[in-house]
């Protein structure tokens, strides 16, 4: 996994030190020796994480980071300020600019390339998510990017896990300032609890007592439930090794005891904005796949969803030796339903259409709108003969009671004809049943509508 890392500094030395270390672990890197070149490098997409010097001339990093996080089109690219004094004030300034980590000259190699790694996998998760949500862009869904730079990071739900009273006192207290906040002194439990209860941000200790709560992490991020919860390890100096391997496992930020209460909110704050984000851009991608196989009008499977999985179900028949039923169903004189009352009332007619077909169908059967008033059911381990009689069943539920148009203040006699067949065959191409079931269509129109007509193979 190789990433694009942007080196700001206006000091030539410290880019070249940082330079050779990442390139040293094939880190592909760009540099800039102030905050104007780093926006313009960020702003055309050409860099994944970005190494910002707080001491720079003209634009301090505080305000290039300011900018960076404030802007829709470059947010979500991860910053990691570089300071040469550690000092709380500097990290908590960094904090507020809404920096995603600090690093302290002199850059510890080991620091350095653990950081970066898991950023790495940060940005790239952020960024095929991104790829895949702009198709929901383009189907009009709303853009997350503006109430994610809005987002304070205020007011989520946080879990704390964490057995010693002193300590989780004292951080829920401080937490409670800006969030919900649960305690969870009880490490065994603790996973079950943060499955059950959807939380933004999950707070580790890892000085449990006869516990390892790396295995509490490596869980949480393998369990379906919480993968994508953001976990803030805290840790004493002594185990910071441990924090290294947890930034591996997918430990998204640490802190080291004693905590600093403005750096424990913002951190906190941080990782639940990136949640929010992230939650926002799944939710979008999850729409837009629905959207993509699904009608409309009739919230019916639309015809590109029905052509790609009836072959799926028909190579399942075949290789099962199952019978597989289709029938295309069509609306008959649906042209005079619009004709006469209206094109409003042949949509309400097509809806309503939907949903007893819904009614007559099992879950495993397919129904889709395959065209204008054209419809394709599939009904897997389903013979003719009882295809037949679930069809027949169709005809009677839409001939048998009117349609109501006009808001429900008039009701119309509307029916169909059916054309059914089955996969007979092993191995028969989908075109052919559907032909197949296309002609006893055409035949059932023919002998005079509302009625159904099967066609053996
Ligand atoms: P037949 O009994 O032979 O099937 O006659 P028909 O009038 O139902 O068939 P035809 O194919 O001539 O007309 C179908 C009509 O369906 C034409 C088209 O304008 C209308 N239609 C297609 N899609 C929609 C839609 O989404 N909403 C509405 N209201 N009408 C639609
Ligand atoms: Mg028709
Ligand atoms: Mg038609």
């Amino acid at each position: 996994m190789s990433a694009r890392i942007l080196v700001v500094d206006d000091v030539p030395a410290n880019v070249k030190l940082l330079e050779a270390r990442l390139s040293a672990e094939y880190f592909d890197v760009m540099t800039a020796s102030n905050g104007t070149e780093a926006l313009a490098i960020s702003r055309r997409a050409e860099c994944d994480i970005i190494l910002l010097d707080v001491m720079m001339p003209d634009m301090d990093g505080f305000e290039v980071c300011r900018r960076l996080k404030t802007d829709p089109a470059t947010h979500h690219i991860p910053v990691v300020m570089v300071t040469a004094l550690d000092s709380p004030a500097d990290r908590n300034r960094g904090l507020e600019a809404g920096a995603d980590d600090f690093l302290t000259k002199p850059v510890s190699d080991v620091v350095l390339i653990a950081r970066v790694r898991s950023l790495t996998r940060l940005k790239m998760m952020t960024d095929e998510l991104r790829m895949r949500a702009i198709t929901s862009l383009e189907i009009g869904m709303q853009a997350p990017e503006r109430s994610a730079v809005a987002d304070t990071g205020k007011g989520g739900r946080i879990l704390l896990v964490d057995d010693r009273e002193s300590s989780y006192e004292r951080l829920a207290t401080i937490l409670a300032a800006e969030h919900t906040v649960d305690v969870e002194p009880n490490p065994t439990e603790a996973l079950f609890h943060a499955a059950e209860g959807n939380y933004d941000l999950l707070i580790v200790s890892l000085d449990l007592n006869n516990f390892d709560g790396l295995r509490l992490c490596s869980q949480a991020r393998s369990l379906e439930r919480t993968r994508h919860v953001p976990i803030l390890a805290i840790a004493d100096p002594e185990n910071s090794t441990r924090l290294l391997r947890g930034l591996e496992i997918g430990v998204n930020d640490y802190l080291l005891r004693p905590i600093d209460k403005t750096e424990l909110l913002a951190r906190a704050r941080t990782q639940i904005r990136r949640r929010r984000y992230t939650d926002h851009l799944r939710d979008n991608v999850q729409n837009s796949i629905e959207m993509a196989i699904t009608d409309a009008l009739t919230g019916l499977h639309n015809r590109r969803y029905m052509e790609s999985h009836l072959a799926t179900l028909a190579e399942q028949a075949s290789l099962r030796g199952k019978p597989l039923a289709l029938m295309i169903l069509d609306i008959d004189y649906f042209k005079s339903i619009n004709d006469n009352y209206g094109h409003d009332a042949g949509d309400d007619v097509l809806r309503e259409f939907a949903v007893r077909v819904r009614k007559s169908i099992r879950g495993i059967d397919l129904a889709c709108r395959y065209g204008g008033e054209e419809f394709v059911i599939v009904m897997p381990e389903t013979d003719l003969h009882v295809a037949g009689m679930v069809a027949e069943r169709l005809r009677r539920s839409i001939a048998g009671e009117p349609f109501a148009i006009h808001k429900g203040t008039k009701r119309i006699e509307v029916t169909i004809s059916i054309g059914l067949t089955t996969l007979e065959r092993k191995g028969e191409a989908v075109a052919e049943v559907l032909k197949r079931a296309d002609t006893a269509l055409y035949r059932a129109k023919h002998d005079g509508r509302n009625r159904v007509v099967s066609q053996a193979a």
